[in-house]
């Protein structure tokens, strides 16, 4: 491991130069494989931290565990698939560490990115990206870039952004600044290094859910086991439906970007519709008209499309409707 200071940050405060420790249950990983190289570690997952509510909106903060934001009387009540989100990711010891912060940061799990005997433009910029022709079974399918088809692993940004929740900061000269979770990550074009639009030294403090989230909510993972598995493809579903029309669509999908991707295309063809599945089908095919596999991840576009439209069945209650 290369040498780097460490401290315990006793306040929010946000230093040029410096990275974030939260429960380590990434960065600590990679630092031993050298793929990351700190020099100075500022330890924030013991800064004060709590889920309150505030003018019916809720505030979390960055060092909340996924494990204490997961098992919240509030999240579980209004923010369901939130929860859900977060209890299929990792394991429970892992969630127990992990923070709010740092589980939007956390880095790509391309074993590209980790197997440092392999070129790879995130890890090493220029070097090349052996995904593109190599297995890239987990990998990409929207909005990637030759540069870069690493997916972001997250669970919790994937429901997040599908909440319109806001990320709040601190920049290094002491300025707050609030992004929307579905900007945070970005999209590899060129720089691939570059996971998210976080400035130097810019310190995540709270994250906002806006008051008043669509009552039927899902989180649905696919995954290669049960338990203890990264999404092959996720989505997060909000909606509502007053008679029998769909109101205020949020969908974002999971394990198909290097971002959560919001489906703006999905969400414009189902608000304002009936419930009715081949208005489904028309969603799914309306964001994957841009889809791109890479040969082994090919299966994902049918996949994704299957998932969207039984999220949908599933969430407006019209499988159910059909069963009886
Ligand atoms: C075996 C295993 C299985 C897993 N399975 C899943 C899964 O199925 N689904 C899933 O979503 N995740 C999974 N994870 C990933 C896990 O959720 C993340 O490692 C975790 O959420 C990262 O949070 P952390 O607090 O430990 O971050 P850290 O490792 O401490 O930090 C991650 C990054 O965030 C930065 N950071 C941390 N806090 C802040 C802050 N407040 N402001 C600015 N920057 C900050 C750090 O500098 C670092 O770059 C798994 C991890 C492991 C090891």
């Amino acid at each position: 491991m290369t040498p780097f200071s460490f401290e315990r940050a006793e306040k929010a405060s946000a230093s040029a130069g410096v990275r974030y420790l939260g429960g380590g249950t990434n960065l600590i990983d990679l630092m031993k494989l050298e793929i990351e190289r700190p020099e100075r570690l500022v330890d924030v997952s013991r800064l004060p931290g709590d889920i309150r509510e505030s003018d019916g909106a809720i505030l979390i903060g960055a060092s909340v565990t996924n494990a204490a934001l997961s098992a919240d009387p509030l999240i579980r009540e209004r923010y369901a698939m939130l929860s859900t989100a977060l209890l299929s990711g990792a394991t429970q010891q892992l969630r127990n560490k992990a923070t709010t912060g740092g589980n939007f940061l956390q880095r790509t799990r391309c074993h590209y990115f980790y197997d440092t005997a392999r070129a790879c433009n995130k890890r090493e910029p220029g070097s090349g990206c052996d995904a593109l022709d190599g297995h890239n079974r987990f990998h990409a399918i929207l909005g990637a870039s030759e540069h870069c088809i690493a997916v972001h692993p997250s669970d919790m940004a994937v429901a997040m952004a599908a909440l319109d929740a806001e990320v709040r900061t601190i920049t290094a000269d002491g300025e707050g600044r609030t992004i929307p979770a579905t900007d945070l990550l970005r999209l590899p074009g060129d720089a691939p290094e570059r996971d998210h639009v976080l400035d130097d030294g810019e310190l995540i403090v709270e994250v906002r859910l806006p008051a008043n989230p669509p009552a039927r909510q899902l989180y649905r993972k696919v995954r290669d086991r049960a338990s203890y598995a990264f999404a092959v493809v996720s989505i997060a579903v909000a909606l509502d439906v007053e008679d029998n029309v769909m109101k205020n669509v949020r969908i974002a999908l999971g394990g198909v970007a290097h971002k959560p991707w919001r489906a703006d295309k999905a969400e414009r063809a189902l608000e304002g519709a009936f419930v009715d599945a081949s208005v489904f089908a028309q969603a799914a095919d309306a964001e994957l008209q841009d889809a791109v596999g890479r040969g082994d991840n090919d299966f994902k576009i049918p996949l994704v499309r299957r998932l969207i439209i039984t999220a949908l069945r599933d969430v407006t209650d019209l499988s159910k409707e059909h069963s009886a």
